[in-house]
């Protein structure tokens, strides 16, 4: 394919943020390249889970029956063990939003949007393509350097270029934009198992003193399973040998000893995902705004990265159609039209990451009178009258997004 001169919107990264941002904007007629330095849309352990609120947006716009056709799986609860005893449960067909969040791989969501968008007209997708380096001039963006499938480079100028490249984002550091990044006091391995017949739809948080298990029923038919080990505690644990860390476990949760002995077989099986948290204090400059993961990483508890991204996306559409309608100096937007975004999504992104740096820090709990405690706590929100609202609050966060404006972002009646 060629790379086009000149665009209206270059958006560097094709993960959920970036490939439904380019889908949206499409699709109201905006002339948008998208480009993803990987090849394929294959992404192993990735956000899987759609809270509630982002299943309801995506139908809203239309994307539903993509959804039903690709299938998913609906997520029916999520229980805490602690020590082996049942603390809290909480049923998703018990909050006021009426549908459940739903799991779908990533490829496969991100395949969706990308489909939806291939025919639209001014659209263009160019996998293998990385981006290099920003083109600035007198202090505003103007486009990228790209580096090409076929190791040519290429540069494309644009009124406003979107950085969604992800947790590691070389937009925004190109853009001397810095981040706040906050490790937490846990890093993250992930595998998958095959999921027997009788498991059930329920999401489990499995604790056992400071060591928990994450078990998620993931479609089509797997257990994706996440633990937690010390910061760069990887190399410690290789060194204890393989079996080890497989009995351990196993000991955490011993339902799954012999899925684990007869699925999990090396490290190879095995995914590490790196926790920290990135605040980032300035989201655009004139000709760039940043999205997703490189604005806001968060960490995994609860699931809210992609519901992030992809509420960032949505909110971003009407905001990046008015300031292309209404622009800046030279053709360029200004960096002062994304000033609301940022206000409100800043606004939701801290919110989740306080929930998340509460519960990581209940899960660090070792000692037996904290863990006792913990327990206590638990339990005592279970049997909360308020129970569902406060968890309606955190599970299905805040979602600030006008319908109006999502009606603006469905695609044109046939008829039209
Ligand atoms: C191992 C792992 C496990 C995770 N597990 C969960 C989970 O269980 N639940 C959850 O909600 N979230 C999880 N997350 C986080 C979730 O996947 C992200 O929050 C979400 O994908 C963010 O979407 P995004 O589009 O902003 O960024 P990303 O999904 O990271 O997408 C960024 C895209 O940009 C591309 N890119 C990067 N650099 C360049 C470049 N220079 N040029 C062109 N393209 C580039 C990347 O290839 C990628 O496709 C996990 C993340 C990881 C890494």
């Amino acid at each position: 394919m060629t790379v086009p001169v000149t665009t209206d919107v270059l958006i560097v990264g094709g993960g959920p943020a970036g490939a439904l941002l380019g889908c949206l904007l499409a699709r109201r007629g905006i002339e948008v390249l998208v480009v993803e330095k990987q090849q394929g849309l294959e992404r192993d352990f990735r956000g899987e889970t759609l809270a509630a609120p982002s299943a309801v947006t995506l139908r809203r716009l239309g994307f539903g029956p993509a959804l039903t056709e690709h299938g998913y799986l609906e997520t029916t609860s999520v229980t805490m063990r602690m020590e082996g005893r049942q603390v809290l449960r909480v049923d998703y067909d018990k909050f006021p939003v009426g549908v459940l969040p739903i799991d779908i791989p990533q490829p496969a969501l991100i395949g969706i949007f990308n489909d939806a968008a291939a025919e639209l007209p001014g659209y263009t997708y160019l996998s293998g393509t990385a981006f290099n380096s920003l083109i600035e001039e007198g202090g505003q963006v103007r486009g990228a350097v790209l580096k090409l499938a076929d190791g040519s480079r290429a540069e494309v100028r644009c009124r406003l270029l979107v950085g969604a490249d992800g947790r590691f984002s070389k937009v925004r550091k190109s853009a001397g934009i810095s981040a706040d990044v906050q490790p937490m006091q846990r890093d993250f391995l992930s595998f998958k198992l095959p999921r027997p017949a009788d498991w059930g739809n329920g999401a489990e948080l499995v604790v056992s003193r400071d060591k928990h298990l994450v078990v998620l029923p993931t479609f089509p038919d797997f257990l994706r399973v996440g633990t937690n080990l010390p910061k760069r505690g990887l190399g410690d644990l290789r060194k204890e040998g393989f079996g080890a860390f497989r009995d351990s476990l196993a000991a955490i949760d011993p339902r799954l000893a012999p899925l684990l002995k007869e699925h999990l077989l090396s490290w190879d099986d095995t995914s590490f995902l790196e926790i920290f948290t990135a605040e980032v204090a300035q989201w655009s400059r004139d000709g760039l705004v940043l999205i997703g993961d490189a604005s806001h990483t968060c960490t995994p508890i609860l699931g809210q990265g992609v519901n992030l991204a992809i509420q960032d996306a949505v909110c971003l559409v009407p905001v990046i159609a008015a300031a292309l309608a209404a622009p800046g100096q030279d053709g360029v937007v200004p960096a002062a039209a994304f000033a609301e975004f940022t206000a409100s999504r800043r606004k939701h992104k801290a919110f989740v990451t306080r929930f998340q740096r509460l519960q990581e820090s209940a899960l660090a709990q070792r000692t037996p009178l904290r863990t006792a405690l913990r327990r206590l706590r638990y339990r005592t929100l279970n049997s909360l009258p308020a129970k569902y609202r406060i968890f309606d609050k955190v599970i299905n966060a805040p979602h600030p997004i006008d319908p109006v404006d999502l009606r603006a972002a469905e695609p044109a009646p046939a008829s039209a």
